[in-house]
């Protein structure tokens, strides 16, 4: 698959709002352990008016979409990971084209631009025990396949693969940034509650662009 059109999209984002929910109380578990305890319900408020939102609007072009879904989540969300999670979908917009579809390459420097103005917002970086750390690595995953194919389902599997083995090498990190910092050697041994929700978003995409593959556009 070599473009993504905006339905497709949509259904990728539908895809990842329905796991954040459902995941939500692992996800309160998580931030309850190490953090203050509202990561999941804010995911879950952010998804749910997401969803409501994809299913009530139209959207044509590609910018205009993922505009729209950053811009929701800061919206609704709330709290650092708001901001964290609208920053992801907003910070790299410019890449992504008014057109009704996008391409291997575009995704790639949306996402890579998303995270690099997450760092910049959160003046965090790869390794403290942030969402950064499945972010990072399932950008780096997706640049690479680019690089080699221009299969946007092949991408999409790499991004997935990076973030969770990411999320998992979240474990042994001891937190350096946000609220659960404060909870320092705590926080060894579980993943991060961003870095988890990321992976969630990404597995989401990879799950649900395969099941566009083949069909009727
Ligand atoms: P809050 O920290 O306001 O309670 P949440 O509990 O919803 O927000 O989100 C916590 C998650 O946000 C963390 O697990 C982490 O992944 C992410 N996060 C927090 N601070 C930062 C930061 N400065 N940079 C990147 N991600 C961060
Ligand atoms: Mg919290």
């Amino acid at each position: 698959m070599k473009k993504i059109y905006v339905k497709e999209m949509r259904r990728l984002l539908l895809c990842a709002a329905d796991k954040i929910i459902e995941k939500e109380p692992y996800l309160t578990e998580l931030d309850m352990a190490i953090g203050d305890g509202d990561h999941g319900t804010g995911m879950k408020r952010g998804f749910t008016a997401l969803k409501k939102m994809l299913e009530c609007e139209e959207f044509r072009e590609m910018d205009t979409l993922c505009k729209a879904v950053g811009v929701e989540l800061l919206k609704s969300m709330g709290g650092a990971s708001g901001v964290i999670f609208g920053t992801m979908f907003l910070g790299g917009i410019r890449y992504l084209p008014h057109e009704p579809y996008a391409d291997c390459s575009q995704l790639v420097q949306w996402l890579s631009e998303g995270e690099a103005s997450v760092e910049r917002r959160g003046k965090t970086k790869p390794g403290q025990k942030t969402m950064l750390d499945a972010l990072m690595p399932a950008v780096t995953a997706m640049g690479r396949s680019c690089r080699s194919s221009d299969d946007i389902v092949r991408m999409l599997q790499a991004g997935s693969e990076g973030a969770i083995q990411g999320m998992e090498e979240s474990k042994g990190m001891r937190s350096r940034a946000g609220r659960s910092k404060n909870f320092r050697e705590e926080t060894i041994g579980l993943p991060d509650p961003g870095a988890v929700s990321t992976s969630l978003i990404f597995e989401a995409f990879a799950e649900e662009i395969k099941k566009c593959e083949g069909k009727e556009r």
